[in-house]
């Protein structure tokens, strides 16, 4: 191989590695600012994707509940279509609701601008229709990003959210593995991603781990005098907040 074509083959398989980065992983702000912290002072955000999904979101509801706090629920539009009772739920009950887009769908990064705008207003729509509220978040499915969904989600004019920590609750885990496993990134201005639903490429699973996880999450989290928040102020704030 000569000198020129090695180049060429380095700088494709370098400019193939960024894109990749750009695109998969949680903290590129490549395509649009991310929210990955909030800066309100002592608190944090626990924020659940892929519901609302029975009986799980319901439990989490009722423990949030018990409890006095809010959280952020990023929504799955087919999910609030089928589930509009729990929507308004959610609302009623103070907690903030995010955009997660209307499928879900694991190559919906394959797909253009248009495809994404209809996910975001469509989404939406069913949320303003069930509750009167207008999200003004969004979280893209996976974290994945693409110039067009980007695109899409400025002329919704939704904020991407993204987080500082995951607890991966969507594989096999134990409550007490998903606790220690969040334990050390529970910290100010943490935004944690949990899970309440079933994307439907998972109806057959179950999310009961986290909804046993939550008591023990929310004593350490009182423990260490952090207080749960919603993202509301997110949706307030005067411009959008970009931190790595
Ligand atoms: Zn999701």
């Amino acid at each position: 191989m000569s000198p020129a074509v090695a180049y060429t083959a380095l700088a494709a398989s370098l400019a193939a590695a960024g894109l990749a980065w750009s695109v998969f992983h949680p903290a590129s702000q490549t395509f649009a600012p991310v929210i990955r912290r909030i800066s309100t002072p002592d608190s944090i955000a626990l924020t659940f994707d892929d519901g609302p999904t029975p009986p799980f979101t319901t439990h989490i509801l009722e423990i949030l509940r018990d409890r006095h706090l809010s959280a952020t629920f990023f929504i799955i539009g087919r999910h609030a279509s089928e589930h509009p009772g729990l929507i308004r739920r959610i609302a009623d009950e103070g907690h903030t609701l995010g955009n997660h887009s209307w499928d879900h769908h694991h190559f919906g990064i394959n797909h253009g601008r248009d495809y994404w705008r209809t996910q975001l207003s469509r989404t939406n729509d069913a949320i303003l229709n069930i509750t009167g509220i207008t999200p003004q978040l969004f979280r893209p499915p996976m974290g994945f990003k693409t110039w067009h969904l980007a695109a899409a989600a400025r002329e919704n004019h939704l904020r991407i959210v993204g987080w500082s920590a995951r607890a991966f609750d969507t594989n096999p885990l134990t409550p007490d593995r998903l606790v220690a496993r969040l334990a050390p990134r529970l910290r100010p201005g943490a935004i944690i991603a949990l899970h309440d639903g079933l994307e439907p490429a998972r109806q057959h699973k179950s999310q009961q781990t986290t909804v046993d996880a939550l008591p023990p999450l929310l004593d350490l989290l009182a423990a260490r005098r952090l207080r749960c928040v919603n993202l509301h102020s997110l949706e307030t704030a005067a411009a959008p907040q970009a931190v790595a």
